[in-house]
Formats: C-alpha cells, structure tokens, sequence
C-alpha cells in the first residue's frame, strides 16, 4: 500500500485510563492512569499504519480529574500551531474520560482552525481485558482523518459514536458506553473505517467563537443547592475573590432560599452567578425556577462543568453580556 498520500495527523497525548497500566489484566477499576507514553499508544494500534500517517506528541501524562486551565492554554495553542501547517489534516487528543467533556468544550470554543479535532479516551486501562482504548484511538484517526469531519466543531469519537465537545457529557462510572449527548443526540458513528454523520451542532465555535484561552483564568466555582443547603460556601468563595460561580440547581436550575439570598448578595459585589442544574438532561430557563431579571443572574442551557468553561472563557475575556454569551454558545 503507498501511504504517502494517507492525510496526516496528530496524535497529543495528556494521560487518562487510555494511558492506564494495571499490574493485573482482571483489574479495570484498581490502576494507574496517564503512564503509558503515546507511541506504546499506538504501537497497540497497527491498523492506523492504513488510515493515516501519525506525528506523535506527548502533550502531559496524568489522570484528567487532575486537569488544569493552565494545560487546557498550552493544549489549545498547540493544536492550533499544528492545524496551521500544510503537513497536518486533523488532530486527535487523547484524554481522561473523568473531565473530557470540559477540555473538550473549551477546546470547541478556543482553537480556530477548521481542521478536525478528535478528542478520544478510554473505561478501561490499556492492560485490560477488553480495553477499548485502542478502537477508540483507531476510530478516532479515522474521524480526524476524514474530510467530512472538518468545520464540524471540536468531536469526541468514543464507543463507535461521534459527539459534539458542547453536548457530551460522561453518565456511567465504570460502562464503556460511558459517554452521552443528552437531548440532543450523537453527531454520527464510525465503524470499521466509516464515518458516518447524521446531524451538526450550529451554535457557534472554532473560527466562529469570540473566546480565547488565557495565561491569566479567573477563579470561577460551582456550588450545588441541595436539601438543607447553607450560605458557607458561597461565603467563602466571595471572601476567596471568586469572580464568577456556577450554580448546579436542583430541577430547573432552582436554589435553596438560603442559597439564592447568599447569590443575590455576591452578585450585588460583582461576582457572576451563573444557574445551571444538577440533573443531567434538560435546559435551564431564563426567569423560570428563579427570577434571574430580579437577582442578577444568568441562565444556561449548559450542564455545571460546561457552564464553568463558558463562563471562565467570557470573563476573561472581560465580557458583561454574559446572558447573550449563554443564549449563543
Ligand atoms: N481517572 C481517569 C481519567 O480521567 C478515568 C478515565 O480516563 O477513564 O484520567
């Protein structure tokens, strides 16, 4: 086969159970994530020698519950200078399921180029029975390598399903279809070298979105309202110099009253109160379960996590549209 003319792409590894080693092939929840270096990643992988030409890098080596803003910049820029070259079609990024969907969000919202962006990941660790981390990895070349996949927005090829980085959320602690695009449904699938997608994302992203990542982020938090919720944390984060917290209602996005009065104060001393919800499906309404005309807040149709990479990015961005912000991404 002449693979001069396969399209070329980037694999960037930063760690997660795709990465994992565990010193018993029976054990899938008892390892350690983020150890295995991208090419033994990919040495897993030999059908990837016919689906594209691969430049590898070695971006991090952690498990993604250790993520940071300040990975998530030098991330987002790298993809960026790599999707500028001529040499380059795609990017996949290969990531920690526990925060995917929040690198991913803010990867669709950061980096410019209209080249396909992949993130993939994996339940199980690469020395178990079973593990999905190397069809994954294979399935997500083969979406980078598409030419169908470009422009489409930052994707996450997980499971044989392709998702947009806005929707998709992680539902399941230990199941391989772990991953989820509540309400709105998956992109398209890849299967046995097919892409396939039924459907696109349309609100705005990549080129189209005004955001940047930066080398300053502002602290920006998420508190849940619950049964017997206290003011205490919202207090602290106050004290603390939050300049924006995400708020993870119940239903609707609806406060415990002690909650809202704490809100309503932090907002009166410039702290952004975004209100999102706790439970995993559904919008949040504008003026629904609280009056957010009357106490300043913003309502959002992101889940808490995907609110906070919104809000972070809009704040640092020195936004104060910030209901237009949320009614657009
Ligand atoms: N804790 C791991 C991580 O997010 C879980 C996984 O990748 O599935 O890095």
């Amino acid at each position: 086969m002449n693979t001069s003319s396969l399209p070329r792409i980037a694999v960037l590894a930063t760690g997660g159970t795709i990465a994992g080693s565990a010193g018993d092939a029976s054990k899938t929840a008892g390892y350690k994530a983020g150890v295995v270096g991208v090419d033994k990643l990919l040495d897993a992988v030999p059908a990837l020698g016919s689906v594209a030409r691969i430049h590898a890098e070695q971006i991090a080596g952690i498990d993604s519950k250790d993520m940071s803003a300040a990975l998530w910049t030098t991330l987002a820029r790298r993809i960026d200078a790599l999707l500028a070259q001529d040499d380059i079609d795609g990017v996949v990024v290969t990531h920690g399921t526990d925060t995917l969907e929040e690198t991913a969000y803010l990867l669709h919202l950061t980096v410019k180029g209209a080249k396909p962006v992949v993130l993939t990941a994996a339940m199980r660790p690469s020395t178990a029975l079973s593990a999905d981390g190397p069809l994954n990895l294979l399935n997500a070349v083969t979406v980078a390598a598409s030419k169908d996949a470009a422009g489409k927005g930052v994707l996450v090829a997980f499971n044989n399903q392709i998702h947009s980085a806005r929707d998709v959320t992680k539902t399941n602690t230990y199941a391989v279809d772990a991953f989820r695009s509540p309400e709105s449904g998956v992109l398209g699938f890849v299967q046995d070298g097919r892409v396939e997608f039924q459907r696109v994302a349309v609100r705005p992203h990549t080129g189209a979105s005004e955001f940047a990542v930066a080398d300053q982020w502002p602290m920006v938090e998420i508190v849940a309202s619950y049964a017997d919720a206290s003011r205490v944390m919202v207090d602290a984060l106050v004290a603390a110099g939050a300049r924006g917290i995400v708020v993870a209602g119940t239903g609707n996005g609806s406060m415990h009253a002690t909650l809202t009065q704490a809100l309503a104060e932090a907002v009166k001393r410039g702290v952004a109160v975004v209100r999102a919800s706790r439970v995993g499906s559904g919008h949040v309404m504008r003026n629904g379960a609280a009056s957010d005309d009357a106490l300043g807040t913003v309502a959002g149709t992101l889940n808490p996590y995907k609110a906070r990479v919104l809000l972070m990015l809009a704040l640092a961005a020195g936004a104060n549209d910030l209901q237009r912000i949320f009614d657009t991404y």
